[in-house]
């Protein structure tokens, strides 16, 4: 039996170890925990690392990343001030999308996370976070621009900043989507 409770991120990443669990144990150069503020009142959730993560152990931190940095800034926010994890802790090979025996092994490590964190607002970055916080298949543009309150928490699901690096169009549509996560956030901190 996988003993999941932790006292703190640290105790979890040491357990998490050179982790395994998976096949993508094999493929991925580093596992991508998590970065920012422990005590983060906000999370966001992607979906996996990608090339630029794998290789730096750090999420978000290529093309999509300097989006979701834009995005944090244009709502007066810094890396710093949150808390970005993924579904997966590790690349999928090619970027390819997670399996779900993948996130059915890694996710109870992401719940951990969260639990430890107590953030008040989740913002999950398109399909796989949503689909994985909200318990739905329905697909991101059905879910987006609402508000959603699991286990105590408040979701508001987002594209995935990559989407608009491939469509254009959704940039303003997230830029939006993160002016309403900052009325949620400000409204929820009181
Ligand atoms: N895309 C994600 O979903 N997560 C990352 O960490 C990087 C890109």
């Amino acid at each position: 039996m996988t003993d999941l409770s932790h006292p703190d991120l640290e105790a979890l990443g040491g357990y998490i170890g050179d982790c395994h669990r998976c096949p993508l144990g094999s493929t991925r150069t580093r596992l991508v925990f998590g970065v920012g503020d422990p005590g983060a009142r906000l999370v966001f959730v992607g979906e996996a690392p990608g090339r630029n993560e794998d290789l730096k152990g750090e999420p978000f931190v290529g093309a999509a990343g300097k989006l979701l940095d834009e995005l944090l800034g244009s709502i007066g926010l810094r890396r710093t001030e949150v808390y970005i994890a993924n579904v997966l802790k590790c690349r999928p090979p090619n970027n390819r999308d997670p399996l779900p025996e993948e996130i059915a092994t890694c996710t109870p490590f992401l719940a951990e996370q969260l639990r430890l964190i107590d953030p008040v607002v989740v913002a999950t970055l398109g399909n796989f976070a949503t689909r994985y916080m909200l318990h739905t298949d329905a697909p991101i543009s059905s879910l987006r621009g609402r508000l959603y309150q699991v286990d105590g928490r408040q979701v508001v699901p987002i594209f995935h900043p990559a989407a608009a690096l491939y469509s254009p169009d959704k940039r303003d549509v997230l830029f939006d989507d993160f002016k309403r996560l900052r009325v949620v956030l400000d409204r929820a901190l009181g």
